[in-house]
C-alpha cells in the first residue's frame, strides 16, 4: 500500500489579489484537508501544507473552481508576478501596476493544457479570459528567438534553466523588495498620469549555497527604460535571453542573476536588444524608494476604506485567544471583501464601507486580533520568517516556530540597554534559500545547521541594500552576547536617526568586530 505523502500546495495570485470567494475556498480546504491553517508568503500567495497526495485533486480543482490557481506558483518557468498591495483606486499608478502583473502573469503563463488535464479532467479554467494583446504578443515573432511557432512559444519544450522571478511597482513603492527579482519594471507616468512606459531592473535574486562562493545573493541592475506598447516583447526578450543563455548543466548557476554577473550588463543589454530588435533607452530618475507595510486603516481613494492585517510570521491561524482565522472568515463572509496579501506576509482586506469599519473592528478585537498598528511590537512589525520546519524539507533548522522567541529576546536585550524604541528589520530563513529575503535585512538569520544560523548585517529600512555575511556560525543560545555590543556601539555611535542597518554599513564589519572583542559588558 502507498504511504500517505503529504504535499505543500501554493496559490498563484498576480499583485496578491485573493476575491473573497477563493479565500473562502482556501479556508475551508485549508480545515478539510490541510493542517487548519494558511500561509500568506513572501510571495504573495497562499500556502496550504499537510495535503495528502489522494486530496490533491479535490483541493486543487477547488482552488481553479473558485478563481484562483496553482499554475506556475513552482518550477522552472515565471513564478508569482509581484505588485504594490495597496487598493488605492485614486492612483492611476497603481492601477497600472496590477494590469501589468496580470498581463505579464497570463503572458508568461505556460500554454500546455496539462494541467487542465491532470487536475480537472480536462475542464478549463474560469478565471477571467487573458486580453487579446498579450496572446498576440505571446505568439509574436521576436528578432532570432525560436520556439514562436510551437505550442510553448515562450518556454519551448525545455522551459527555463531555473525560476524565473517578476515584479512591477511604481516609483518609491518598496514594497516589492524591488531588487531581488530576475526582473521588475517600474511604472513610469506623464504628469496626466497617463502610463509611458517601464524602467526596467534585471538580475536580482537571493537564493545561495553556505560555503559555496560561487552562489551568492544579486541586487538588480538598472537596465534601462520601455515603452509601453513595447514591454511585453521586452519582458519576452529577457525571458528568451536567460532561456537560451543562462547555465543549463549547473542547477547552482542557473539563474538569471549568475548570467548577468558573468556577462555584465553591457553584454547582457547587447543580447536582450537583439531579441527585442530594438535599443533600450536611459533607465528614468526615480523617486527614493520606500518601504510600506500599508497596516491599519487608510482610505482607498474612492471614500472606502482599506484595513492591512499584520499576521506575525504570515500564519493565519486560531490559537487560544487568538482567533485571526474566524476572525477573517467572518468578516470576508460577511461583507463579500476581496484581499490583497503583501510581500510582507501580511493581508489587506479593502473595498469597505464606512458604516462596516466599526462592527469589522469589533470581529477583529473580540477574536483577539489586534489593529493597531502602533500597539504591534514594532520588532514583530518589520520581521519576517520563512515556514521551515516541520513543513520544508530543505529546512536545516527553524525560523517561523522560532522567530517570536528571537524577537522576544532581542527586545528585552534592547530594553536592557534604553534602546527599547529600536526598529530594524530581523528576517529568518531555515537554510540559504532566502525565501524570506533575509539577506536584504538590517539583522538576517540564515540557517545552517539545528540551532546555528549565518548572521547578515547591513542592509537597510527600505530594502535597497543588499547586507552581507558578518559571522559564519551563530548558536543561537549565544545571540544576546553576541548582539550586546554590536547594539552598545550603535547606540554609543550613531548619527542622528541612523538605523541599525545603515550603522554596520558606515562604519564597517573591522569596526563591528573590532568594538565586538575588547567589549567589557557593564
Ligand atoms: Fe525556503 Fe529554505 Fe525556508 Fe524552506 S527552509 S522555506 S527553502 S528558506
Amino acid at each position: 500500500q502507498e504511504k500517505d505523502y503529504q504535499f505543500m500546495l501554493r496559490t498563484r495570485n498576480p499583485g496578491g489579489f485573493i476575491p473573497h470567494q477563493l479565500y473562502l475556498a482556501l479556508e475551508q480546504l485549508s480545515e478539510e484537508y490541510g493542517n487548519h491553517t494558511l500561509r500568506v508568503t513572501t510571495r504573495q500567495g497562499y500556502q496550504i501544507h499537510g495535503i495528502l497526495k489522494k486530496n490533491l485533486k479535490t483541493v486543487i480543482k477547488t482552488i481553479v473552481q473558485n478563481m484562483g490557481s496553482t499554475l506556475g506558483a513552482c518550477g522552472d518557468l515565471n513564478r508569482n508576478v509581484m505588485a504594490p498591495p495597496a487598493p488605492y483606486k485614486n492612483r492611476l499608478d497603481y492601477q497600472y501596476a496590477w494590469e501589468y502583473a496580470d498581463k505579464i502573469a497570463d503572458l508568461l503563463a505556460p500554454q500546455s493544457g496539462a494541467y487542465y488535464e491532470i487536475w480537472l479532467d480536462g475542464e478549463k479554467a474560469i478565471t477571467g479570459e487573458e486580453a487579446p494583446e498579450v496572446k498576440a504578443a505571446r505568439q509574436k515573432n521576436l528578432n532570432g528567438s525560436t520556439f514562436e511557432q510551437s505550442p510553448e512559444p515562450i518556454y519551448g519544450t525545455q522551459y527555463m534553466p531555473r525560476k524565473f522571478k517578476c515584479s512591477v511597482t511604481v516609483p518609491g513603492d518598496n514594497s516589492i523588495d524591488v531588487y531581488t527579482h530576475d526582473l521588475s519594471l517600474v511604472v513610469i507616468t506623464n504628469k496626466k498620469g497617463e502610463l509611458q512606459g517601464f524602467n526596467v531592473l534585471a538580475g536580482g535574486g537571493l537564493g545561495r549555497t553556505h560555503r559555496k562562493e560561487e552562489t551568492f545573493a544579486r541586487s538588480a541592475d538598472e537596465i534601462g527604460f520601455v515603452k509601453k506598447d513595447d514591454v511585453f516583447d521586452l519582458v519576452k526578450a529577457v525571458v528568451a535571453t536567460q532561456r537560451d543563455y543562462g547555465d543549463r548543466t549547473n542547477r547552482r548557476h542557473a539563474r538569471m542573476k549568475y548570467l548577468i554577473n558573468d556577462w555584465g550588463v553591457e553584454k547582457f543589454k547587447t543580447q536582450l536588444e537583439k531579441y527585442f530588435g530594438k535599443k533600450l533607452e536611459p533607465f528614468k530618475k526615480l523617486a527614493k524608494w520606500k518601504y510600506e507595510d500599508y497596516l491599519g486603516w487608510h482610505q482607498q481613494g474612492d471614500g472606502k476604506l482599506f484595513l492591512g492585517i499584520s499576521v506575525e510570521n504570515g500564519r493565519v491561524k486560531n490559537d487560544g485567544k487568538f482567533q485571526l482565522k474566524t476572525a477573517l472568515k467572518e468578516v470576508i463572509t460577511k461583507y463579500e471583501l476581496p484581499t490583497r496579501l503583501t510581500a510582507n506576509h501580511n493581508i489587506i482586506l479593502y473595498e469597505i464601507d464606512r458604516q462596516w469599519q466599526e462592527d469589522i473592528n469589533q470581529i477583529f478585537r473580540s477574536n483577539g486580533v489586534e489593529l493597531d498598528p502602533e500597539n504591534i511590537n514594532h520588532l514583530t512589525r518589520y520581521s519576517m520568517a520563512c515556514p521551515a520546519l516541520p513543513t520544508c524539507g530543505l529546512a536545516t533548522t527553524e525560523s517561523e516556530r522560532i522567530l517570536p522567541s528571537i524577537v522576544d529576546r532581542i527586545d528585552t536585550l534592547l530594553a536592557k540597554l534604553g534602546m527599547a524604541e529600536e526598529t530594524f528589520v530581523i528576517r529568518m530563513t531555515g537554510c540559504p534559500n532566502g525565501c524570506a529575503r533575509p539577506y536584504m535585512a538590517e539583522l538576517g538569520f540564515v540557517g545552517s545547521a539545528p540551532n546555528v544560523y549565518q548572521i547578515w548585517l547591513g542592509g537597510c529600512p527600505n530594502q535597497t541594500r543588499l547586507a552581507r555575511t558578518y559571522q559564519e556560525k551563530l548558536n543561537i543560545a549565544e545571540l544576546e552576547q553576541f548582539l550586546e555590543p554590536l547594539f552598545v556601539y550603535f547606540r554609543d555611535s550613531k548619527k542622528k536617526n541612523e538605523t541599525f542597518g545603515d550603522f554596520c554599513n558606515r562604519v564597517g564589519f573591522d569596526a563591528l568586530r573590532e568594538y565586538a572583542q575588547t567589549y567589557q559588558p557593564s
